[in-house]
């Protein structure tokens, strides 16, 4: 029998979270799946076994509705004050604050990131959101209104939507749990959350925080499993009344066929190809770090990633050659590494994938400055890329790479420059980097994108909305827009007044 490499954590909570298989959350209690089969987690720094899973499939998903349906329609969550889910919530950023070394060494472990991100970042930003949604649980109103039929008046009500299918991606698996979990919990839904098969952990931990902070049972589940099975049930089932999604744009399409069955509400953030552009009069030395940071920050594996480079003709070589330079001196190395900046793709498939997109545009005219390879040995790393000489119709112009490979092209032509950027299917986001005022809010008018970073990227904040236009997503994640998709209106008119 193969022996199975367990890392040793210093980490209490981690070394007895990674000490026997993990189960599934279902109406408040951690149970094996229904048929028993369980999946293994990988450490993508060596692709090892980290610990076994519970694979949740439809006879699981189906539990875990029943148990989201009864808690909203009969459990005590129906009858909770507005208040005491703003308590609940903070509880539970201040759970998540009080574990944050075990849960970014889970995330770190399971993803590959480097923990020191996975704690500034990821951890913070999930304590952060529970945060900012706990303030939104008691501003939830409606209007009243003066009618124009005789003898009436009317008021809206805003009440929650029901039981909300949430199925997330594995590039954060922790802070797309709370980004999902926080604005619904804030309206009083219940959810069934199905985390990434290639990242189920952080999100059963942050189950174990959820029910010490004292969360009903069957408020909030938690199935790992398989896109195909237990994804594919949960959004295709009869008794959810809302599905949330973030993932690819492919998937994205599967998703919103098979809510249509009971017509499911849908919110859906997908792909994106996003534009960064640098023109001559910016702060160089702020474009080009800015750029690095774009397009390498968590190993590229963000659908946000600033992955096609614009820079004015002038300043191409200068603010490329920058690029590379930062590129080069990014140091790879296992997630707990605490000096790596670079970590592993998240899989071996991940690693084929942006393996094969760069081989192909080597193939057909792209050259690569810096990069352009696995590190090989043990581990999914792939060098930090730069890709030149590329041609607007390229493959990896213009599809998402998902990974540290971006393609640097000049610009002397602001319209044209413009009409490139979105010639584009996606449209998830957009850098500038300029002095000039008048020609930044110029370009950001006219770039089609749900976020637009001036002189900055990759700033999130829960107060901003995020979402795509085009094919990059339906509906906005975070700030007031997100509760308008967890909520529903209801207008009651009164008679005989
Ligand atoms: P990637 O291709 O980068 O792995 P996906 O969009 O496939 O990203 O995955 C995002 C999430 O969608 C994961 O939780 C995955 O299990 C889920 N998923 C994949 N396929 C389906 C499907 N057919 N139905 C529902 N969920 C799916």
């Amino acid at each position: 029998m193969a022996v199975v490499a367990k890392p040793q954590s210093k980490n209490k909570r981690v070394a007895e979270f990674l000490a026997s298989p993990r189960k599934m959350l279902i109406n408040g209690q951690w149970v094996a799946s229904a048929s028993g089969k369980t999946f293994a987690a990988i450490n993508p720094a060596t692709g090892e076994e980290l610990v076994q899973v519970a694979e949740g499939d439809k006879a699981d998903i189906d539990k875990a509705v029943a148990a989201a349906r009864k808690a909203f329609d009969s459990g005590p969550w129906r009858k909770m004050r507005p208040n005491e889910r703003t308590k609940l919530l903070w509880k539970l950023s201040e759970l998540v604050l009080a574990n944050a070394d075990a849960l970014a060494e889970i995330e770190s472990l399971d993803n590959g990131k480097p923990f020191t991100i996975a704690r500034a970042v990821d951890v913070a930003g999930t304590a952060e959101q529970f945060q900012y949604m706990a303030g939104w649980a008691t501003k939830i109103d409606g209007r009243t209104m003066t009618l124009s039929t005789p003898g009436t008046f009317g008021y809206t009500l805003r009440e929650p939507v029901g039981v909300c299918g949430q199925i997330i991606p594995w590039n954060f698996p922790l802070m797309m749990a709370a980004w999902k979990l926080a604005p619904a919990l804030a309206a009083g839904n219940c959810v069934i959350l199905k985390p990434a098969e290639q990242t189920p952990l952080s999100a059963l931990m942050l189950g174990e925080l959820i029910m010490e902070a004292g969360f009903p049972a069957g408020v909030v589940n938690i199935v790992p499993g398989y896109g195909e099975t237990a994804g594919a049930a949960l959004s295709g089932h009869k008794d959810v009344n809302k599905v949330a999604f973030t993932g690819s744009t492919e998937v994205g399409k599967i998703i919103m066929k098979a809510a249509s069955g009971n017509l499911k509400k849908v919110t859906l953030e997908l792909g994106g190809k996003a534009p960064n552009v640098v023109f001559s009069d910016a702060d160089l030395g702020a474009a080009t770090a800015g750029a690095a940071m774009a397009i390498f920050f968590n190993q590229g594996q963000v659908c946000c990633a600033g992955s096609r480079l614009y820079v004015e003709k002038k300043s191409f070589d200068t603010v490329v050659g920058g690029l590379c330079d930062a590129a080069k001196n990014m140091k790879i190395a296992p997630g707990m590494d605490p000096t790596c900046q670079i970590g592993p793709l998240v899989s071996d498939e991940q690693l084929t994938r942006v393996a094969g997109f760069v081989e192909r545009g080597k193939k057909a005219g792209a050259t690569a400055l810096v990069g352009g390879e696995p590190v090989g040995g043990g581990g999914y790393f792939y060098k930090p890329t730069v890709l030149t000489n590329v041609k607007h119709d390229m493959e990896v112009v213009r599809d998402e790479i998902f990974g540290p490979v971006v393609v640097a092209s000049p610009f002397d032509d602001l319209d044209e420059l413009a009409r490139q950027a979105n010639d584009t299917p996606y449209g998830l986001s957009a850098g500038i980097w300029t002095s000039d005022i008048k020609k930044a809010h110029s370009l950001a008018g006219k770039l089609q994108a749900g976020t637009v970073w001036i002189n900055c990227y990759n700033v999130f904040d829960p107060h901003l909305p995020f979402g795509g236009y085009k094919e990059s997503g339906l509906g906005r994640e975070m700030g007031p827009e997100v509760m308008e998709h967890y909520t529903q209106v209801k207008a009651v008119v009164v008679g005989g007044m």
